[in-house]
């Protein structure tokens, strides 16, 4: 999952990026809002936490230039305390979720996978496919009860396949969602990355369509996601 950040306090992003990392997400920080728009405009987000109070376009005229654009990123905007009036203006400009500073990393967090469990049609926390189990709460995975040991880009692709499974996955798809910008962003490498995930969950789940991507389905007799 990747996640654009704005937010120009310095100290706020550091901190807010190295937690999002943390937690399996690839990040790209923006600290004004030309930035900001030019990135959301351009670059495929899974989700955005947008800081409204920005230099060069304010947060509010940001989130409407993106909607008016017909994108549907789930976004979260950060307020000022006590600035109730951003919060009603955050919303009609397209907001789906807000938090007030300051606020708990915590907090902002499970917001995030709240929005993007929505976002992906996904009534409970954890994710299942057969087998499998991740739980973004605590970047874990399972194959059938065993504990997986992924590194972060393996767990990062294995978390967007369970997200979208049973659908066909573009390479190109795996690769804008999976990698910040500042990434050698070689498709190459995502079978690499496929190759390791199906030694360690197994090689028939994740099945390669040629010439289009891959899919990740349950092994037959296994139950769907439910
Ligand atoms: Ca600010």
């Amino acid at each position: 999952m990747r996640v654009l950040l704005v937010e120009d306090d310095p100290d706020i992003s550091r901190q807010l990026k190295q937690a999002l990392a943390d937690s399996g997400y690839a990040v790209d920080h923006a600290a004004d809002g030309e930035e900001a728009h030019f990135l959301g405009d351009t670059e495929p987000y899974d989700v955005v936490v947008l800081d409204l109070g920005l230099p060069k376009i304010d947060g509010v005229s940001v989130l409407e230039r993106w909607r008016r654009a017909g994108k549907t990123t789930p976004v979260l905007i950060l307020t000022a305390r006590g600035a109730w009036s951003d919060k009603v203006s955050g919303f009609d400009a397209g907001a789906d979720d807000y938090l007030t500073k300051p606020f708990h990393t915590e907090e902002l967090l499970a917001r995030l996978r709240a929005l993007l469990r929505r976002a992906a049609g996904h009534a409970t926390p954890s994710l299942s496919c057969g087998g499998l189990r991740l739980d973004p709460r605590a970047a874990r995975a399972s194959v059938n009860g065993e504990p997986l040991r992924l590194t972060s880009l393996e767990y990062r692709l294995l978390h967007y396949m369970m997200m979208h499974q049973g659908r066909v996955i573009s390479r190109t798809e795996l690769v804008e969602h999976l990698y910040d910008q500042d990434f050698d962003r070689d498709s190459n490498t995502i079978e690499v990355f496929v190759g390791r995930l199906r030694k360690k969950i197994g090689p028939d789940r994740i099945e390669t369509v040629r010439g289009l991507g891959y899919r990740l389905t349950p092994l037959p007799g296994e139950p769907t996601e439910g």
